[in-house]
């Protein structure tokens, strides 16, 4: 098992990505804490993990909330005794309009919860990290990264682009404390992210641009799923990425180099 003794808080655990690297960590050994702000969700997650034999628990806290995450990330290293791995993992779409249509209080939304949400987990983890070093994954996008053509998308991208730069910055000021942060940037996955989505008017925002046909090219056009995710976030927190830090790594069948 390539996670034994670990523990790892994933953000985002009860859906989607979140939760198929939540059951793949947790069957490599890792004590797994959910941080989530669903907590019916996050419940299916946790009870998986101990059916399957492995160790959870559940923490309700909403990210862009830093009183809610503050007091997760303590009681996960008091009952735990320790924070070796963090999976900031947990974003919404939020609202996808023109510009003029957009409104302050949908940004605000947006950017709170996928950037200040990132800031929250990773510093509040920090303490715990810092005591013997750790791997940190942060999940942003193709967008924002590689693909600018989902025009509405600018509140979301504009996030995910901040992501892959706090995670840079973040590799080197840690760096000394043997703490990695790598930063993946997945391509159309199938989980439950787009039934959340705001899409308002976009017809109005959108390039007339045709894309090649067969969108994703390693696929045909399928998009990836969250187990395959889950693996490079696998390999990412796992001592076979001991030397890597301060990377993006895109997830995506090649979609972004033929849609950027
Ligand atoms: P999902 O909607 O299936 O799951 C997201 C999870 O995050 C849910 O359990 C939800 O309750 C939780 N969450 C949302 N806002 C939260 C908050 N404020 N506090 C705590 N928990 C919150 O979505 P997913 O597709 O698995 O998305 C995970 C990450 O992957 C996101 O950061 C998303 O931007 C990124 N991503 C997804 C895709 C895709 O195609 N699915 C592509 C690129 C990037």
């Amino acid at each position: 098992m390539l996670l034994k003794d670990k523990v790892a808080v994933i953000s985002g655990a009860g859906s989607g990505i979140g939760q198929a690297t939540a059951l793949l960590l947790a069957k490599e050994g890792a004590k797994v804490a959910t941080l989530d702000r669903t907590p019916a969700k996050s419940q299916q997650t946790v009870d998986q993990i101990k059916q399957a034999g492995g160790e959870a628990m559940m923490m309700v806290a909403d990210i862009s909330h830093w009183e809610q995450v503050q007091p997760s990330m303590d009681k996960i290293a008091e009952s735990w005794g320790k924070i070796d791995i963090v999976f900031a993992n947990a974003g919404i779409n939020g609202v996808w309009a023109p510009l003029d249509e957009l409104s302050p209080e949908e940004w605000k939304t947006t950017i709170s919860i996928n950037l200040d949400g990132t800031f929250y987990t990773l510093k509040y983890a920090l303490p715990y990290l810092k005591k013997q070093g750790g791997s940190v994954v942060i999940t942003s996008s193709v967008n924002g990264t590689r693909m600018f053509s989902n025009s509405g998308a600018t509140a979301y991208a504009s996030t995910k682009a901040a992501q892959v730069a706090f995670a840079k910055m973040t590799a080197l000021e840690l760096a000394k404390y043997k703490i990695r942060v790598n930063v993946i940037c997945p391509g159309a996955i199938t989980t439950e992210i787009d039934q959340n989505t705001e899409r308002e008017d976009l017809e109005e925002a959108q390039e007339p641009v045709e894309f090649p046909e067969g969108e994703i090219p390693l696929t045909n056009g399928q998009p990836g799923t969250s187990e395959q995710v889950a693996q490079l976030v696998l390999f990412l927190v796992s001592d076979a990425s001991s030397h890597i830090t301060g990377t993006e790594v895109w997830i995506d069948g090649g979609q972004s180099l033929l849609q950027g």
